[in-house]
């Protein structure tokens, strides 16, 4: 298990590129907690952007993709290998969002 995160850990921080810090944690209930979060953007609030997901592999594609969003839109100039897996990150963020719609039946406008 602690292998396989540190394994894990240094192929999102591959993936992710040379402005994120990936850090993987085992939660309470043994399911691997992804952070990313991005070295360039230190707001005036002093809090870095961080993407914050629990759970084997969705936690992992989930927080990946949040991180490929925040590429694509804050640094474009960047470039990492996450980012060829943009249209897959719309993809399942459109799919994730009809789920939710199907899921309300009074609608929300
Ligand atoms: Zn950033």
């Amino acid at each position: 298990m602690v292998a396989s995160r540190s394994a894990r850990e240094r192929k999102a921080t591959t993936e992710a590129g040379r402005l994120s810090t990936v850090r993987i944690d085992v939660g309470t209930d043994q399911q691997f907690v992804y952070r990313i979060s991005c070295s360039s953007c230190v707001p005036r609030a002093g809090r870095t952007w961080s993407t914050y997901r629990s759970g084997g592999d969705n936690g992992y594609l989930a927080a990946m993709d949040r991180w490929t969003f925040h590429l694509a839109e804050k640094h474009p100039g960047e470039t990492a290998p996450c980012l060829a897996f943009l249209p897959q990150a719309q993809q399942r963020l459109h799919e994730r969002r009809e789920a939710r719609a199907a899921d309300r039946s009074d609608g929300d406008g």
